[in-house]
């Protein structure tokens, strides 16, 4: 007899006897032989062939041990000696990601590229009222500097505002600055700039804070909008081998919009939330420096409300996300030592609040992810979870520095003491020109040469679990797997890696977009690796990206990507 797993918590279906009317571990719906299975499980690193029973892998073995569990109706795939790896997890991306209806700037390198993109957009969406998109480097533009002129240039008449690939700034035309009351007189917000030219008036570049004061003039997006979103990217996801992702600032708002999709059947990947931390100002934005008053209990009511709600398979919610600092290409990550060229960023919260907000998440059992960039505010995160620890009694809450990108060396051993997860995006090690011209000049030799290095987290001890921050970079694994594996732009350059001591292994690099990103959510006894037991979650690759030259890694496919024992996404060419 077929049978679907009924979507809740195992524990559930072993109280209401429904384990034992369908008997999930004997009936093999589907199984996979002939393949090069890398389970990432110690004990049988490899196999041939599993059985998947629901959503289950029931078993793991030689083709000759996983046939004989074929009943008359057990569909057989044949692998064809594929490499079959565990389903990746994104730990930390942001969904429903970009609207459908926003100009995509990424991969720019010219401002007659910019212009050009912009006002082929501009025409194909004559109605919308005001144009917005992302994804613009500052090496596209003469002295890597941006001016609303350039976007006046191609459009006047409708405001337009476009964020940097990072997010934490854009800028947009005059007719965007107009409406938004912006002049020459007007202050800079707290940690935020408006930037201004040598006449004094503002050039239409905002940075962190000060983007809500254009934010709030663009009308909001609709739940319609995103709902279309998430199921577009859902499936490039998919396509791309992600089984689970983090969502690293799920906003409030769009709660509905996932629940939408579950009701419908229709998700492919496996969502875990993280909505900011209070106080929110606005979405995404960081908090102001002072807290208003104490936090208490009581004020972590939605939280544990939404905690309550999300239990998973599919949805869960364990995490809460704070912003420590902004990026090192803005200047806006906060570094003990000035930047080349002077500053020091901006913290966006003094020590003693940090401590006593995150150890309330702490008491109440949530796991805390905190945005930290420079090496100043990678201490300040350290140093709240070193709080928590010791004023809760707590321990095993696995607390996360997000991004991490420029630890102080003596501050890495803290990670594993602490039990701390440095969650890092293995494409901000990608030197294209903004990294070789902006980031690491910005930094100076010392603090480049292991910014975004992979490697000292992993000879610290740390727990590493690799993720994307898509909508800002793109989500796909293999590209990722191969930058961290050479260091290198996808063309090769600069030839043996940019700071090659940082590169990582390719076991290394799938092993934190596997099992440390099941760890990193607390899902290691469900996912990660492959072994009995385990949710059915695995991708099928066109190459043996373990045995190829690394410059391969970037003509690997994606030959099928299962999830939950579904397919979610299958190549043409896969049988
Ligand atoms: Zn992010």
């Amino acid at each position: 007899m077929r049978r679907t797993l009924c979507p809740v918590a195992f524990t559930a279906l072993l109280v209401s006897g429904c384990l034992f009317a369908q008997t999930p571990a004997q009936h093999a719906d589907r199984i996979f032989v002939n393949g090069n299975i890398w389970t990432e499980a110690e004990a049988q690193p490899r196999a041939q062939a599993l059985a998947v029973s629901g959503d289950k892998i029931i078993a793991v073995g030689s083709d000759q041990e996983i046939k004989a569990l074929a009943a008359p109706d057990t569909a057989i795939v044949n692998l064809e000696g594929h490499l079959v790896v565990p389903g990746f997890q994104d730990s930390h991306l942001h969904f429903p990601g970009r609207s459908v209806n926003e100009v995509d700037l990424h991969g720019i390198e010219t401002l007659k590229d910019f212009q050009q993109r912009l006002s082929d957009f501009a025409r194909a969406h004559p109605s919308l009222p005001w144009i917005t998109g992302h994804g613009w480097g500052y090496s596209a533009f003469p002295n890597q500097t941006v001016d609303k002129k350039y976007i006046d240039e191609v459009i006047s008449d409708r405001p337009v505002y476009v964020l940097e690939r990072d997010g934490h700034m854009g800028f947009g035309n005059s007719k965007a600055v107009q409406i938004a009351g912006i002049t020459s007189a007007t202050p800079d917000p707290p940690n935020g700039h408006i930037m201004k030219g040598r006449n004094g008036e503002p050039t239409g570049e905002f940075k962190e804070a000060a983007q809500q004061l254009i934010f709030r003039k663009i009308p909001p997006r609709t739940l319609e909008d995103e709902y279309e979103s998430l199921l577009q990217h859902m499936d490039e996801a998919a396509a791309a081998g992600l089984t689970s992702v983090q969502d690293a600032f799920t906003n409030m708002k769009s709660f509905p919009v996932f629940e939408r999709a579950a009701a419908a059947n229709v998700l492919k990947l496996r969502f875990h939330f993280a909505p900011g931390i209070l106080p929110v100002e606005g979405d995404g934005a960081p908090p102001k420096h002072k807290l208003a008053k104490p936090l208490t209990d009581a004020d972590l009511a939605p939280y544990r409300k939404l905690r309550e709600t999300f239990q998973g398979p599919l949805l869960t919610l364990i995490a809460v996300k704070g912003v420590l600092d902004g990026t090192v290409d803005a200047r806006t990550a906060a570094m003990f030592e000035p930047y080349v060229g002077g500053g020091t960023g901006i913290p966006f919260w003094e020590q003693d609040d940090l401590n006593k907000t995150v150890a309330l998440y702490d008491k109440e059992g949530f796991q805390v992810m905190l945005h930290a960039i420079g090496d100043k505010a990678i201490n300040m995160a350290l140093n709240a979870f070193e709080y928590a620890a010791k004023t809760n009694g707590t321990s095993g809450r696995r607390h996360r520095v997000e991004h991490g990108e420029v630890p102080l060396l003596s501050d890495l051993p803290r990670f594993k003491q602490l039990g701390v997860i440095a969650s890092t995006q293995a494409m901000f090690a990608n030197p294209d020109a903004t990294v070789l011209e902006n980031f690491a000049p910005l930094l100076g030799p010392e603090r480049a040469s292991h910014a975004d290095s992979f490697k000292i987290y992993d000879d610290a001890g740390a727990v590493q679990a690799f993720g994307s921050d898509w909508g800002v970079f793109p989500f796909e694994p293999l590209p990722a797997i191969y930058c961290a594996v050479t260091r290198m732009t996808p063309e090769g350059a600069p030839p043996g890696g940019w700071y090659p001591a940082g590169r990582i292994s390719v076991e290394a690099a799938l092993r934190h977009f596997t099992r440390d990103g099941a760890y990193a959510t607390f899902d290691e006894k469900e996912r990660g690796t492959l072994t009995a037991g385990k949710l059915a979650d695995f991708v099928v690759l066109s190459k043996d990206i373990l045995s190829i030259p690394p410059a391969e890694i970037l003509n690997t496919k994606v030959l099928l990507t299962v999830m939950g024992g579904k397919d979610t996404y299958r190549d043409n060419n896969f049988p």
